[in-house]
């Protein structure tokens, strides 16, 4: 129970700002109940431990910050929606949630000699709202590629010297994409009544949808599909010149339902790009029909294999489900004689697939084909990829692999995975997302060599985009709105994948230190995490990056992995198959863990300011024991070590020519007297004191502490824990964990005290990393001293010169 013993152990938390924290000090964990504020007044006088006049001082200090080091702490209340019969305050769905329902039934052609696809599709919508509603809104994400879209308007570009001919080519784009709407109907087939507003459709019903009822939709269409290394997109197809080959990976393929609930209504916002989907759920029956020498790769699982496959690929696939390797059901020999062949028709592929929020698919002559059975919960989900021979040899040897991995970590720290399928499909440059399906990058030289950054970055990509299938995709949150809540927690949980593939795995995004160099850059070029997706600066870092971290260090350092993990998990399981939003998120971790962290909050996803704590000074008091004796002794040592001026020290070899000393009648008593030497009145005024004291306040007396006061300071503005690790003349060590709360009250400056028997050598601030501290150098007490190498200049050395154009001419 790290998270828990972490609070309880500290008995000796406190704050020396206030003067009832003085005497709990001195306490045993289980006496502070007993603390009479009277008489630590009157100890604090008594062992000149902090005079009266300092803990005025601290108190005015405290006083002076404490409004801004109260709105840090302040719950974050106002700032989170009203709870209500949908969402509870508690994070957790209310008594009265309800979820929309959209099932399809789609007839799709992927044209492979025009690079169009032409649909016919029928939406079944079910209005499970307690609202009556007049028209449904529809996406049509691939208006995005109109002529006349307005994200081309609105895309900004500054040409300079490093503009690169792919940006050029984007400009001078005049690709007619976008759906081409033929027909929209009702279920009955009459004609629909419909608004196309850019990447957006209204269809008017002929009577309003009540609460509870369906309506069907019929929409024909068709649209090009985009050369992706050409004009980028998250689907589209990759042209493969050798063989005259496509690969093509298609999504937001057909008109989609928008979600309508009670947080937004229609969730109507305009795809601009970069704002991701938010989708209700349903099933999906879908035929896929593509030339006859294609293979396809599918959301869902396959309905009529006994007419696409051949025997032997079915009885390869049989094997595969019990495998504990990948098995290939198509080779790499198969598929490259398969590249070199032209279709003598078509072939349609059924698919079923339930309860899902989307649908995507991949077709391509030119697949590879492996797949291995992973055990979830004593469910066999088959972990599968298609790959072209380009991929290899890194495709055959770890895609199926990490596809399983992800299954199984996130099954563990979230819900079990859910769906039969999990596919990772490779084509050049890409990341994206989809239910039980996604699109990978990370393709080896052409002969076969590798770098390790490649390595890691497929392995990396394909666990994040397999991810994707609980956040968002099951835990289906509003990406329009929020990239963070997909982006940021898969990207967390990708971490602890990649750390259990290999503990010594590069992981890019989680571990604090790596969040360093953005958080201590340029403020105004740095948004909170709590910002809409299209007005995001620095994407990567702020909606991937920032969130992962943020969660590793609630996990390692705040909560600790049990409480964590628990809470994580609840989240998870409440919003499964839902729309959760920011506040049941931070409700739920709350909720879950019963640690308050609205503080965390507000500083992590709310604020833009990166933590910077600082070691200011570390001052050590001993007990003045009132024992003559002793006192006196101690002064004589202390006197002994201090250092002599100078002109004192010169002086004393004159001693000799001293009047005092060539004239003896001169010394009095002042002269002889041993001022280290205890009196008998000192020693018996000591004696009777004793008497009037208790057998714990002698003990506090005489029992040899030493008290380190250590100030610190919070430069960065974003309130996190103290972890000091103490450092020993004995060679021993001993950690401290402070929890955050101690800049409750000042959040510029603390000053707390901490007694040992032992003499500090040596005191580290946040040793081992966690707090993604942006400066370290003053973060040790005694300083360091900063190390670094630097190159020397040699000219015979240095690189050859550029020849100037008088040479050059020559
Ligand atoms: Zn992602």
């Amino acid at each position: 129970m790290k998270g828990l013993t972490r609070f309880e152990n500290d008995q000796n938390v406190l704050n020396n700002q206030s003067l009832s924290a003085v005497w709990p000090l001195f306490q045993p964990f289980d006496k502070q109940m007993e603390v009479n504020p009277r008489r630590v007044l009157l100890l604090a006088a008594k062992f000149h431990f902090m005079r009266y006049t300092t803990l005025i001082t601290l108190f005015l200090a405290s006083c002076v910050s404490s409004s801004l080091a109260q709105e840090k702490f302040e719950q974050l209340g106002t700032q989170l929606p009203t709870p209500n019969v949908y969402r509870t305050a508690s994070g957790a769905p209310g008594h009265e949630d309800y979820q929309q329902k959209a099932d399809y039934k789609m007839d799709i052609i992927l044209d492979d000699e025009n690079q169009k696809i032409d649909g016919k599709i029928e939406i079944t919508y079910t209005n499970n709202s307690p609202d009556q509603l007049d028209y449904l809104w529809i996406q049509l994400d691939q208006n995005m590629r109109a002529r006349d879209s307005e994200t081309k308007a609105i895309s900004t570009m500054s040409i300079d010297n490093g503009t690169s001919y792919y940006a050029l080519k984007r400009l001078h784009n005049d690709f007619d994409g976008g759906f081409k709407i033929q027909k929209v109907a009702h279920g009955d087939d009459s004609e629909a009544e419909f608004t196309i507003v850019k990447t957006m459709m209204r269809v008017d019903l002929k009577e309003p949808l009540k609460s509870g009822a369906s309506t069907n939709l019929k929409i024909d269409y068709w649209y090009n599909i985009n050369n992706r290394k050409e004009i980028g997109g998250r689907s589209g197809y990759e042209y493969f010149e050798d063989e005259d080959n496509y690969l093509y990976t298609i999504a937001q393929f057909y008109p989609r339902m928008c979600v309508y609930n009670e947080v937004e209504g229609w969730q109507n916002k305009q795809f601009l790009g970069r704002g991701e989907f938010t989708l209700p759920f349903g099933n999906y029956s879908v035929n896929i029909t593509v030339p006859d020498d294609h293979v396809v790769a599918s959301t869902g699982s396959l309905q009529n294999d006994t007419e696409v496959l051949t025997q032997e690929q079915r009885d390869r696939f049989e094997e595969a489900k019990t495998a504990d390797r990948p098995m290939m059901i198509i080779n790499q020999k198969e598929a490259e004689k398969a590249e070199k062949g032209k279709p003598k028709g078509t072939k349609t592929w059924t698919y079923y697939a339930e309860n899902v929020r989307d649908f995507a698919f991949a077709s391509s002559r030119k697949f590879i084909w492996d797949a291995m059975g992973v055990n979830i919960e004593g469910k066999t989900v088959m972990a599968m990829s298609y790959y072209p021979k380009e991929g290899n040899p890194l495709w055959e040897k770890y895609s199926t692999e990490a596809v399983a991995q992800t299954l199984e970590t996130y099954s563990k720290h979230t819900i079990p995975y859910q769906y039969p399928v999990a596919i990772s499909v490779h084509t050049d440059r890409i990341g994206m997302e989809y239910p039980m399906i996604c699109f990978n990058g990370g393709r080896p030289e052409p002969d076969g060599t590798y770098s390790s950054a490649t390595k890691h970055g497929m392995i990396s990509v394909i666990i994040h985009e397999v991810g994707h299938n609980f956040f968002p995709m099951i835990i289906n949150s509003d990406e329009r709105q929020w990239t963070w809540m997909d982006e940021g927690l898969n990207t967390f949980v990708q971490y602890l994948t990649e750390q259990e593939w290999d503990p010594n795995y590069p992981s890019r995004r989680g571990p604090p230190q790596n969040i360093v160099g953005y958080m201590k850059g340029d403020q105004s070029n740095i948004s909170p995490i709590m910002t809409n997706s299209e007005s995001i600066f620095q994407f990567g870092n702020n909606a991937y990056g920032k969130p992962a971290t943020a969660l590793n260090i609630l996990r390692e350092t705040i909560l600790g992995r049990e409480l964590f993990d628990y809470a994580f998990r609840t989240y998870a399981e409440r919003w499964a198959y839902k729309h959760p939003t920011p506040a049941d998120f931070f409700r739920t971790m709350e909720d879950a863990s019963g640690v308050d962290l609205d503080w965390f909050w507000r500083g992590w996803f709310f604020g833009t300011d990166p933590v910077n704590l600082s070691i200011d000074e570390v001052k050590l008091y001993n007990v003045n024991t009132k024992d003559p004796e002793k006192e006196l002794a101690a002064k004589n040592m202390q006197d002994e070590s201090e250092p002599i001026y100078l002109g004192y020290a010169l002086n004393l070899e004159l001693i000799d020519d001293a009047r005092v000393i060539n004239k003896p009648e001169l010394k009095d008593f002042y002269n002889e007297r041993d001022e280290y030497k205890a009196s008998d009145y000192d020693k018996k005024r000591y004696e009777e004191y004793l008497k009037k004291l208790t057998d714990d306040e002698k003990e506090l007396l005489n029992g040899n502490w030493n008290y380190y006061q250590i100030k610190f300071s919070n430069k960065g503005g974003l309130p996190m824990p103290i972890i000091l690790e103490f450092i020993y003349s004995d060679g021993s060590t001993e950690r401290k964990y402070i929890p955050a709360e101690i800049w409750k009250r000042d959040d510029v400056q603390v000053s707390k005290v901490f007694f040992t028997k032992k003499k500090v050598t040596s005191v580290a601030l946040d040793p081992n990393l966690e707090t993604a501290d942006i400066d370290r150098s003053d973060n040790y007490w005694p300083q360091r001293i900063p190390k670094s190498r630097f190159e020397l200049y040699s000219p015979q050395n240095s690189r050859e010169r550029e020849p100037n154009p008088m040479q050059k001419e020559k």
